[in-house]
């Protein structure tokens, strides 16, 4: 099939993070033009247009998101945070300026990127479908708003109005350049806090690295189309085999 132009046209809202700069790497490596809209700007990479904004600012999101027909929601304020207001800001009501100003700039497809975490209630899951229903007791404020911007992004999905998304949910990501997860693992156990088991210490926890997870956003960008199964759901995406944790 032949590509229109301005299909290759994307928007990465979150880009100057660890998983949007993966984003934004592989997508230029496959001929996409790219912009970046995040809160700061973190590098500089030739062929991507920058804009430095906050997501709850509609009109900065459109200035962004002009002749862009792909968006790439992977914004979102770090889990370890405790602050309510500013997920139920950045996630509920960022979320929702991102949908209309998508819907006002004439987007036609949005991948956001959600999290495993959805449907974690705190008590072990092995081989978890997506038919698994939202937590009901959301772990913290960071899970209980991933939830909310999923179900928003997916109830988005219109055909007619012609806005398409689908939602993938990995759980912990590693890969070069991660900030978080092995560099506080290797800094607790610097710190000899890593000398206890928890359970019988056969516990599996789901790691998935960065370039798997880009792999599933772009797999479902390119997937994403009227007539397609995957318009308005959400995937879970992991390597092949649980890490024993
Ligand atoms: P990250 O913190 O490296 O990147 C998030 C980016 O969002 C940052 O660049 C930040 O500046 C930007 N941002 C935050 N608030 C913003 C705002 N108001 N306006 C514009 N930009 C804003 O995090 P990451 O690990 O790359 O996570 C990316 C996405 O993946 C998030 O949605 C997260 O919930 C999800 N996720 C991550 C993991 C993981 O293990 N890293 C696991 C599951 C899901």
């Amino acid at each position: 099939t032949r590509i229109r132009p301005s299909s290759k046209r994307c928007a990465v809202i979150g880009g100057s993070g660890f998983l949007g700069r993966h984003l934004v790497e592989k997508l230029l490596d496959k001929g996409y033009t790219v912009s970046v809209f995040d809160i700061r700007h973190s590098y500089e990479l030739p062929g991507v247009t920058f804009h430095q904004g906050d997501l709850c600012d509609k009109q900065a999101l459109l200035t962004a998101l002009q002749d862009v027909s792909l968006v790439f929601h992977c914004a979102s304020p770090a889990p370890a945070s405790d602050d309510k207001a500013l997920f139920q800001r950045v996630n509920i009501l960022g979320t929702q300026t991102v949908l209309q100003a998508c819907t006002e700039a004439g987007v036609q497809k949005v991948v956001l990127t959600s999290s495993a975490s959805v449907v974690f209630e705190g008590t072990d899951i092995k081989d978890g479908r997506e038919d698994l229903p939202y937590a009901k007791k959301p772990i913290d404020y960071y899970t209980e708003t991933k939830i909310e911007q999923e179900k928003l992004v997916l109830k988005a999905c219109d055909k007619e109005k012609g806005l398409l998304t689908v939602a993938i949910r990995p759980h912990g990501i590693f890969g070069p350049r991660d900030p978080q997860l092995v560099p506080i693992l290797v800094d607790t156990a610097r710190r000899g806090k890593m000398k206890f088991i928890i359970g019988d210490g056969c516990n599996l926890v789901d790691f998935t690295f960065v370039e798997n997870v880009v792999h599933g956003h772009i797999l479902a960008a390119e997937s994403l189309r009227p007539e397609s199964p995957i318009c308005g759901k959400a995937y879970h995406i992991t390597n092949d085999e649980p890490v024993r944790f």
